[in-house]
């Protein structure tokens, strides 16, 4: 299978190829276009020209080709998922049942809403003030491996529904459904150069891209290096930055208990732990934490590694050899730094012959965690959780803020004015009380620190692909 760019709604074969490999098995998946600056050129020109047509179209126009694109994607579900999992390990139980649906919904959404914009007044003695909200132009839109399909359309959706272009480079190592996403659009009668998609590595088609000067706003997701990078290198452009997290996720010892345990358990697990919102640090209340800590490690224990493209796996294989690489580095520096290894570690799960060439690596469960020790403070991005404990609330909130990042956070407690005042309290742009992460697509997704700037979700997406102008008529 070949996978070429798309380019004013045409595939533009490259000039170079790279190869996309399925994590399970090691099997080539595809031959993808490896872009670079000619072609990012290129889908900008594109973009550039949709634009002043696409951005005139009345939005209740604009809204039933964006609405019919999430119908083309809910009627291709199965199939989406199953390239997303071959793609990226991700198990197909979340892509077929939660990610790739909410891909559709994302379109849905913002369809409905695009005809919805309205604008503010403020009247005075003198003058009418009111605010008109207009597309921005050229978008440039960033993706990571995690969540790709997913990621991608919470970008696109909003990015074309508010009636921008844009340029959608995936990572390089998940660039599949992306590519099917770019058909769709032009199935749906999305017009060509609407959505042109530039596949390669950051280096060589993320770079130009960030640094073109024709793009006016950049939506990222990645990593907080990544972030920094682009940051310095795209002069004065609109940003939204989805950064790296590690989030604290606070038991209290009157939490209650099988809720806090069902919820640190997904958390940490679910996606392969390769998620950004993880509850990657979880700070159990000294009283609470031996019982705590014995559960918990019972149900990791049960957690079934395997054939991501089996229902009843939960963990799949890490995307890479380099990044299974990375997180077995952290599993083998955690007893070096004092930590004690309670399950999981660097044995080989047993897994079904189809992937036993796979990334695999064992969920894996330290406790006696200091807060300080380098698995506590860096993003792992795997199925390693650490179990820390602390003394009183105000020890809690300073060890969930010690910590560079500031994405989620999660505060189990019976106490309300306590939920309150913790959730109040945390640096981190979204806390869950009682409740592992739960998206609206109203809410302000996003965070603070090393883990970015900028919202997006809900009006809060104007931020990003909409420019507010504001007009004073003189009375
Ligand atoms: P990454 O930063 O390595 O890559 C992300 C994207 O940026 C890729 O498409 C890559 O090709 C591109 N890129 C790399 N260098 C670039 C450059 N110089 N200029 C422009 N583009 C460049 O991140 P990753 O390893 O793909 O993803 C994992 C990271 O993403 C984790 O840190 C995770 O927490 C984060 N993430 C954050 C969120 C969020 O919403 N905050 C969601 C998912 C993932």
């Amino acid at each position: 299978m070949k996978i070429d760019h798309l380019i004013n709604g045409k595939q533009v074969p490259g000039r170079d190829y790279f190869q996309s490999v399925n994590p399970a098995t090691q099997e080539v998946l595809a031959e993808v276009a490896a872009g670079g600056e000619p072609e990012v050129d290129a889908a900008v020109a594109a973009a550039k020209d949709a634009f002043p047509k696409w951005a005139a179209m009345p939005a209740p126009q604009r809204a039933k080709l964006v609405r019919k694109l999430g119908d083309l994607i809910a009627a291709h579900v199965p199939e989406i998922a199953q390239a997303e999992t071959n793609d990226t390990g991700q198990v197909i139980a979340q892509t077929g049942k939660q990610l790739v649906p909410r891909a559709a919904d994302n379109f849905y959404y913002f369809a409905e809403m695009c005809t919805r914009v309205d604008g503010h007044t403020y009247p005075t003695d003198t003058h009418l003030n009111y605010t008109l909200f207009h597309p921005v132009g050229v978008c440039a839109l960033i993706s990571p491996w995690n969540v790709p399909f997913m990621t991608a359309t919470w970008k696109v959706a909003p990015c074309l529904a508010f009636g921008n272009t844009a340029v959608l480079k995936m990572s390089e190592l998940s660039p599949l459904t992306a590519s099917r996403l770019g058909e769709l659009a032009l199935e749906a009668g999305i017009p060509p150069g609407v959505l042109n998609l530039v596949h390669g590595y950051g280096k060589d088609a993320g770079e130009p891209l960030v640094k073109h000067r024709d793009v006016r706003a950049i939506s990222f997701t990645g990593s907080t290096a990544t972030g920094n990078r682009i940051v310095q290198q795209a002069g004065l452009k609109k940003f939204s930055m989805e950064l790296g997290g590690k989030s604290p996720f606070i038991v209290f010892d009157d939490a209650d208990f099988e809720r806090a345990l069902d919820a640190a358990v997904f958390m940490i697990f679910s996606n392969n732990g390769e998620r950004c919102t993880a509850g990657s640090r979880i700070l159990v209340q000294q009283s609470l934490y031996a019982s705590f800590v014995e559960r918990f490690v019972a149900r990791a224990k049960k957690i079934s590694v395997g054939d991501p493209l089996d229902e009843k796996t939960t963990i799949g294989p890490m995307i890479s050899q380099v990044h299974l690489a990375k997180v077995r580095s952290y599993i083998e520096m955690g007893p070096k730094e004092g930590a004690t290894l309670l399950c999981g570690g660097l044995d080989a799960p047993l897994v079904p012959d189809r992937v036993k060439k796979g990334n695999y690596v064992l969920p894996t469960v330290f406790a006696d965690v200091d807060n300080r020790m380098k698995i506590a403070q860096d993003e792992i991005f795997g199925p390693v959780a650490c179990l820390i404990p602390f003394g009183d609330e105000a020890d809690a909130i300073a060890k969930a803020n010690d910590i560079a990042y500031g994405l989620s956070s999660y505060v189990f407690t019976e106490n309300i004015g306590r939920a309150h005042r913790v959730a109040a309290a945390v640096e981190a742009g979204m806390c869950f009380v009682n409740s592992q992460n739960v998206r609206d697509l109203r809410q302000p997704f996003g965070g603070t620190k090393a883990s970015g700037t900028g919202r997006e979700g809900g009006t809060w997406s104007y931020e990003v692909f909409l420019e507010p102008k504001n007009i004073a008529v003189s009375l």
